[in-house]
């Protein structure tokens, strides 16, 4: 494996992405190792998803014990990791019922087709319509991704699926004229991620419960990257006083592992009968045992008030690199999920300043041209934010030198 370098990824992948120039051959914790040995803290986390680290012993005790026991049966038997999941998962939220499948886009998916075919089933097939928000992402498949509002993303693939309609974000008033009878779902992120890292206003979200009561539509709210303590709770709703109908989690749900779920209640539940809806992987188990072993994790109490403490950490240092070197007109965010909006003089600059911080050895993402984001471990010590923040200080001192050479 070691004569692979990444000049092999032009000749052989499908380019639709454009990987950095370093290849990570190995983790531990917050630090990446790239081939030739330079160290990476990393601050991405795998987009929101390693949310124990690198190699955390307790996920790879976990995958070593059940990869000797039993892989993959597929659904037309039941597995003990699976049944043992959703019994913690229907403890820690108001799920009733769980589906297991293996992305944020498959949950999504049968978020969306449980919310029409319980429409279909209850009001006939008028009631199609689904309400999404403007800067949405809910994952790559057609239908998810002509959900999501980013028409980049959806255009230029044929015919769409139809009844989406996208608003404004945070907009009650929009949302109020818009919906009717005809309305079967709303769907919304907590925390908009790739759109920005952009809050839900709490009386938005409480409105839009409202509303889906009024006009027998259900609540979605897509958690695949708030989920499984980014924000410092266990879902970030558990913080809003609002319950949806349905709920879909993945990213940090297997820390790494490829897996994903949808919560629903008992009323929905029951629309997805034998042979509605299915997954061949969904629910294997051993990617089972890996969430079991997160969910124990992160869970605790002590765990998510830890995430609560290293996000305010986290926000309070960029807002110190802040006051000196002038980039950001906000930090925002909640836990661990934290991103930092660039000013006047730095638009349009964040994927550049995201190459000049891993020139440094520090790892983060971007949401859009003007936002850095952070989804670190949730693990990250205070030293390793330190760390971090010493090397985008560097990162932004290298780039403002070479402004002036
Ligand atoms: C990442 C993400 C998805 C898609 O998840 P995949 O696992 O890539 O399919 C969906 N919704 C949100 C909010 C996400 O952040």
């Amino acid at each position: 494996m070691s004569q692979v370098t990444r000049e092999h990824f032009d000749q052989d992948m499908v380019p639709c992405y454009a990987p950095m120039a370093m290849v990570p051959v190995r983790g531990e914790g917050c630090t990446l190792w790239d081939q030739a040995g330079h160290a990476y803290l990393d601050l991405a986390g795998g987009i929101a998803v390693n949310c124990l680290g690198h190699c955390h012993p307790v996920l790879v005790d976990a995958i070593a014990q059940q990869s000797q026991r039993l892989w993959h049966v597929s659904n037309i038997m039941t597995n003990e990791p699976a049944l043992a999941l959703a019994g913690k998962l229907k403890a820690h939220s108001f799920a009733d019922r769980v589906f297991f499948c293996n992305s944020g886009a498959e949950a999504n998916e049968a978020a969306f087709k449980l919310a029409r075919r319980a429409a279909v089933n209850l009001y006939g097939p008028e009631k199609s319509e689904i309400i999404a928000f403007k800067q949405g992402f809910h994952g790559r498949t057609f239908f998810t991704v002509s959900v999501g509002g980013q028409a980049c993303y959806s255009d230029g693939f044929g015919p769409k699926p139809q009844e989406i309609r996208h608003l404004p974000y945070n907009d009650l008033a929009a949302v109020s004229a818009a919906m009717s009878s005809r309305t079967c779902a709303v769907v919304v992120e907590l925390i908009q991620g790739e759109g920005g890292v952009i809050p839900v206003d709490l009386n938005f979200l409480k409105g839009l419960r409202e509303l889906c009561d009024r006009h027998n539509a259900l609540l979605i709210v897509d958690e695949v990257q708030t989920g499984v303590g980014r924000t410092g709770h266990f879902y970030a709703y558990q913080a809003t006083g609002v319950i949806p109908d349905i709920l879909t989690s993945a990213k940090s749900l297997g820390g790494g592992f490829p897996i994903a779920a949808m919560l629903t209640t008992e009323s929905c539940a029951k629309h997805f009968t034998p042979g509605t809806h299915g997954s061949t992987y969904g629910g294997n188990p051993l990617a089972c045992a890996v969430a079991n072993a997160v969910v124990d994790v992160v869970s605790e109490p002590s765990f998510l008030a830890k995430v609560q403490l290293s996000g305010a950490a986290l926000v309070q240092a960029l807002n110190q690199l802040n006051e000196q070197y002038h980039l950001f007109q906000t930090v925002r965010g909640q836990g661990l999920l934290v991103g930092a909006e660039l000013n006047q003089q730095w638009q349009g600059r964040a994927g550049e300043i995201m190459a000049a911080a891993a020139q440094q050895g520090l790892l983060m993402l971007v949401a859009g041209k003007n936002v850095l984001r952070f989804t670190p471990p949730l693990i990250i010590t205070p030293a390793e934010i330190e760390q971090a923040i010493g090397k985008l200080a560097r990162a932004i001192t290298e780039l403002q030198e070479k402004a002036i050479a």
